[in-house]
């Protein structure tokens, strides 16, 4: 009887423990099990990629305003609902030369899917954004951050990067001063910040990024895309 009780114990533990396995690994910012994976870039430039997730919205265009002010690219990861809905947005994206992701069709974690599930998501996506015009290398990543095997294996299948990063204020902090303060104490050379400026009302997200544009900007930053990065890479 004891000997059963230790068995099961042992057995809850060895499931635990593989669970939090399962849950760190979902969540990486630096590593997946297959493809590649970039969540910053080494390089001797002075340069930094803004990257902005989910959308497009109506916010699009105070967004774009900003960026062209400080004459800064930056990578725009959509979703493929979003685009059906916001299609004139998506194409100002693409025509002000910025680049444009894939963000999936319906934003769901990309975790615990089926194959057919994942390449319907990613690949009417792929379609979506050709449909607005965008004729560059699409790069992916995926919503939450989240992903395990199913979908790391198609994207390296299909030759698609998974595009991280390594500087998140959203998750940090609520006010924008505090967002910028971060950014600048633990931005480098060749850092990927993430930004959620889509769906926000307050307009919080638009003073972020134009602090962090301009205060990076006088420390002699500029602004690429993530495929400019790329490129940038020592
Ligand atoms: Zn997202």
């Amino acid at each position: 009887m004891r000997k059963r009780v230790l068995i099961i114990a042992m057995a809850i533990i060895i499931c635990g423990i593989i669970s939090i396995g399962v849950h760190q690994l979902s969540k990486s910012r630096t590593f997946q099990v297959f493809g590649e994976l970039i969540h910053q870039v080494d390089t001797n430039e002075k340069v930094v990629a803004l990257t902005f997730d989910d959308g497009p919205t109506e916010n699009v265009p105070d967004i774009l305003a900003i960026l062209e002010k400080y004459q800064a690219k930056a990578t725009f990861f959509l979703i493929g609902e979003e685009i059906i809905t916001h299609p004139d947005e998506a194409e100002l994206i693409v025509n002000a030369g910025h680049q444009v992701g894939n963000h999936t069709l319906t934003h769901k974690r990309m975790i615990f899917k089926t194959p057919a599930f994942i390449k319907h998501q990613i690949e009417e996506t792929n379609q979506l954004i050709r449909q607005v015009g965008y004729e560059d290398e699409i790069d992916y990543r995926p919503p939450n951050g989240k992903k395990l095997l199913l979908a790391p294996f198609y994207l390296y299948k299909h030759n698609i990067d998974t595009i991280m990063w390594n500087l998140e204020p959203d998750s940090y902090f609520t006010e924008p001063q505090e967002k910028m303060d971060y950014v600048m104490e633990h931005v480098s050379q060749g850092s990927i910040i993430l930004l959620h400026p889509m769906y926000d009302q307050t307009g919080g997200q638009l003073e972020v990024i134009e602090g962090i544009l301009a205060r990076l900007a006088e420390e002699g930053y500029s602004f690429v895309t993530i495929d400019e990065l790329k490129n940038l890479a020592r």
